[in-house]
């Protein structure tokens, strides 16, 4: 079984993937991927939220969602939350600190954390070099967050790895456009194996990227299921 836990819907003004989010699963064994829409991230997440709930109405159920959350746009986030978490087709929220204009240490960014802890949602975070340092310090301010560090943090992986340390409510996910060698081992060897996750970042990114990845680590079978989809299942209670 397999769980993608930072994957997107809809067109990219980027160059992704011209394919459907099933398509792509059913090509590298994918059973369910939870996703946001493209447009809630890049333009307007209250339409964008909509147009995927629309989706998932009828979509089958490998596919959940992230509810986008516009840390500058609050009252429209939590109308959004408390208007599509309840339908269990939505199981998490995601932030994206570049496009909203909000660093992960802004008081926009603690306020959206705080009201998601409140809420007991998961939180997809775009994380760079040191700012997931930032949401460590979050996750330590905020007793009931959980939090996924969205790209673990990229280059900045060895603070990804001083920051998963700090807390064990801080996850990583390696939707890295680049995987350079060494680092997942790296990764392997100094973080507790319950706080890893799989995240491909499809369909802006190739699946490809992040089994390689995983595969060229080789974790021992007991992890590569918790990365696989037992650590998802029991963050996002997403299987019956
Ligand atoms: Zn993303």
């Amino acid at each position: 079984m397999i769980i993608d836990v930072h994957a997107h819907w809809g067109p990219w003004f980027f160059t992704g993937l011209d394919t459907s989010n099933l398509t792509v699963m059913d090509r590298y064994g994918i059973d369910l991927a939870i996703v946001s829409a493209t447009e809630a991230v890049t333009y307007d997440p209250a339409a964008g939220n909509r147009a995927l709930a629309r989706f998932l109405a009828t979509a089958p159920d490998r596919l959940l969602g992230y509810v986008t959350v516009h840390p500058r746009r609050l009252d429209e986030a939590e109308r959004d939350l408390r208007e599509f978490l309840p339908t269990r087709r939505f199981v998490g929220a995601k932030i994206h600190t570049d496009y909203t204009g909000s660093p992960i240490k802004s008081p926009q960014v603690r306020d959206a954390l705080t009201m998601l802890a409140d809420l007991d949602c998961p939180t997809l975070v775009h994380t760079w070099d040191t700012s997931v340092l930032d949401l460590a310090q979050h996750c330590a301010d905020l007793p009931r967050l959980r939090a996924i560090a969205g790209h673990m943090a990229a280059g900045g992986y060895r603070h990804a790895i001083a920051a998963a340390r700090s807390c064990d409510r801080l996850y990583l996910e390696p939707s890295w456009s680049h995987g350079l060698a060494g680092r997942m081992d790296e990764v392997l060897a100094a973080v507790d194996p319950r706080q890893l996750l799989l995240g491909t970042d499809a369909t802006l990114i190739d699946p490809a990227a992040t089994l390689g990845i995983l595969a060229a680590a080789r974790p021992t079978p007991e992890t590569a299921e918790r990365i696989a989809w037992r650590n998802a299942a029991d963050l996002f209670r997403c299987i019956e």
